[in-house]
C-alpha cells in the first residue's frame, strides 16, 4: 500500500468506496506531501505522544501520525469513512483507534484520562471549516490537558487568531486564542493542495498552550463578554457599545470610571486594547462594582 498523499493513490481509495464527498462535513482532503511534512514537522510529535486527530477522513494525515506519534485517537463523524479506515488505509497500523464521533458531543476529558492520564496531549487536524471556532473554543477553554493543537483553518481564520491590537483582523477570537495560547502561523496552504478544491486559502496554524494565563484578571468570563459587546460594535466607543450590550447591568457612570482610573479617554475604544488592557479594564469594572 502506497501513502495516501500521492493524489493517484487517494483517488484508488475513493473509487474502491465509491465514496461521494459531503460537503456538510467540510471534505476536503489533503493531497500534498509538502504541505503534510510541514504540518507534521510543526506538530513536534514523538514516540511519547498520544494525538487527537479530528476528522481523519481518508486517513492521509492519520498515517503520518501513527508513524510518528506513540498512539493516535482520530474522529471522524462520517461512517462511510469508517471502514475505509478500518479495513484499508490503517489496518497496518497497531496504535490507532478510529471512534466515529461527531467531535463536539464526545466526552474527550474522559478518553484522554483514560488513554493518557493526566498527560497533555497533542492536537492534530485538518480541520472541517464549518466548526472551525467551536472546536478551537471547546479545547481551549475545556480542562482537557493539551500541550499544543496544530491545525488546518481558512487563511482568513489564521490571520484572525495570530492578529494584535491596530489591525482590521484583530477581534475576540484573536483575544480569545492569545489568552489560551500562542499561535504561530506556519504555512499559508492554496486551495490546489485539496481535494476537491475549498473555495478559500488555508493556512496551518500552530497554538501552544500557556502552562499559566498570560494576564491575571479575576473574572475571565467578564472579561470575555465585556470583549464581545465591544467588539460587536467595533466602530462604537467602548462606552456606547457596552451600554448597548450590557446596559442592564453596569451602569455608565462605572464604565467612565474604570477608564478614567486606568488613565483614559471617555473615547477610548475596545480594538485598542492588548490582552493586558482588557484584564486591567475587567479588573476596574469588578473592583468598581463591590
Ligand atoms: N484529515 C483529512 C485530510 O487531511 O485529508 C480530512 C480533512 S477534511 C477537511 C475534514 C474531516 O472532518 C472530514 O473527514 C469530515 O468528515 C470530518 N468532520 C466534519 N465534521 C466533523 C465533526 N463534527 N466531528 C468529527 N469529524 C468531522
Amino acid at each position: 500500500m502506497g501513502y495516501l498523499i500521492d493524489p493517484k493513490e487517494t483517488i484508488e481509495v475513493l473509487n474502491r468506496y465509491r465514496f461521494v464527498f459531503q460537503k456538510r462535513f467540510g471534505q476536503n482532503f489533503l493531497i500534498d506531501s509538502h504541505v503534510l511534512d510541514k504540518m507534521i514537522a510543526a506538530a513536534h510529535i514523538t514516540k511519547d505522544d498520544l494525538v487527537l486527530e479530528i476528522g481523519p477522513g481518508i486517513g492521509t494525515m492519520t498515517q503520518a501520525l501513527c508513524e510518528n506519534a506513540r498512539e493516535v485517537v482520530a474522529v471522524e463523524i462520517d461512517p462511510n469513512l469508517i471502514p475505509i479506515l478500518n479495513c484499508d488505509t490503517l489496518s497496518a497500523y497497531d496504535n490507532v483507534t478510529v471512534i466515529n464521533e461527531d467531535v463536539l458531543k464526545l466526552d474527550i476529558e474522559a478518553l484522554v484520562k483514560e488513554k493518557n492520564g493526566d498527560r497533555p496531549i497533542k492536537v492534530v487536524a485538518n480541520l472541517p471549516y464549518y466548526v472551525t471556532t467551536p472546536i478551537i473554543m471547546r479545547l481551549l477553554e475545556s480542562d482537557i490537558p493539551v500541550e499544543s493543537i496544530t491545525i488546518m483553518v481558512q487563511a482568513e481564520v489564521a490571520d484572525r487568531m495570530q492578529a494584535g491590537p491596530g489591525t482590521k483582523d484583530y477581534g475576540a477570537l484573536s483575544l480569545a486564542v492569545q489568552y489560551y495560547a500562542e499561535p504561530f502561523i506556519v504555512a499559508n496552504v492554496p486551495q490546489n493542495c485539496f481535494m476537491p478544491r475549498p473555495n478559500v486559502a488555508s493556512a496551518v496554524i500552530r497554538l501552544t498552550l500557556h502552562k499559566e494565563p498570560p494576564v491575571d484578571v479575576r473574572d475571565e468570563k467578564l472579561m470575555f463578554r465585556l470583549i464581545r459587546a465591544s467588539f460587536n460594535h467595533r466602530r462604537k466607543t467602548l462606552v456606547n457599545s457596552l451600554m448597548n450590550e450590557m446596559g442592564q447591568e453596569l451602569s455608565k457612570q462605572r464604565v467612565l470610571d474604570a477608564l478614567s482610573a486606568l488613565g483614559l479617554k471617555e473615547t477610548a475604544r475596545g480594538e485598542e486594547f492588548d490582552l493586558a488592557g482588557w484584564a486591567a479594564f475587567t479588573n476596574k469594572i469588578t473592583e468598581l462594582g463591590k
